[in-house]
């Protein structure tokens, strides 16, 4: 699998991204194809394909992501009204094999998803 993706080529610099936040382990950008009038990405640094690749060492890392998004959503003024997707592998319909969260929210969400 490559690692080097497109979410790669962000964190380096290389690429564009209307980046949103970013810290020492993460970053977030809006996502190019927008899903909702929200639609922002939350990446680690760290270029962990998929979540079925990380293991324990990783556990600190999987949840300063998700506080990432938690801090993404509120400066975004979500509230307490947003959903997070893990798109894993393929078949559940990931694209970019870098890991990632998607922030979505700014309408209302319908449950099960596609
Ligand atoms: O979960 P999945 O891998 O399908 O998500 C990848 C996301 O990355 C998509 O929502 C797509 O719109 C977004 N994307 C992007 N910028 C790119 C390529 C993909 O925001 N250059």
């Amino acid at each position: 699998m490559n690692e080097d993706t497109i979410f790669g080529k962000i964190i380096r610099g290389e690429a564009p991204a209307d980046i949103v936040y970013q810290d020492e382990h993460c970053l977030a950008f809006r996502d190019l194809y927008p899903a909702a009038p929200t639609h922002i990405l939350v990446i680690p640094k760290k270029p962990i394909p998929r979540l079925c690749d990380a293991d324990e060492q990783d556990a600190a890392l999987l949840g300063h992501l998700m506080l990432a998004a938690n801090k993404v959503a509120e400066q975004e003024g979500l509230g307490d009204r947003f959903r997070l997707v893990v798109n894993n592998g393929a078949e559940a319909g990931q694209t970019v094999f870098h890991l990632h969260l998607h922030v979505i929210g700014g309408r209302s969400l319908s449950w099960p998803p596609g």
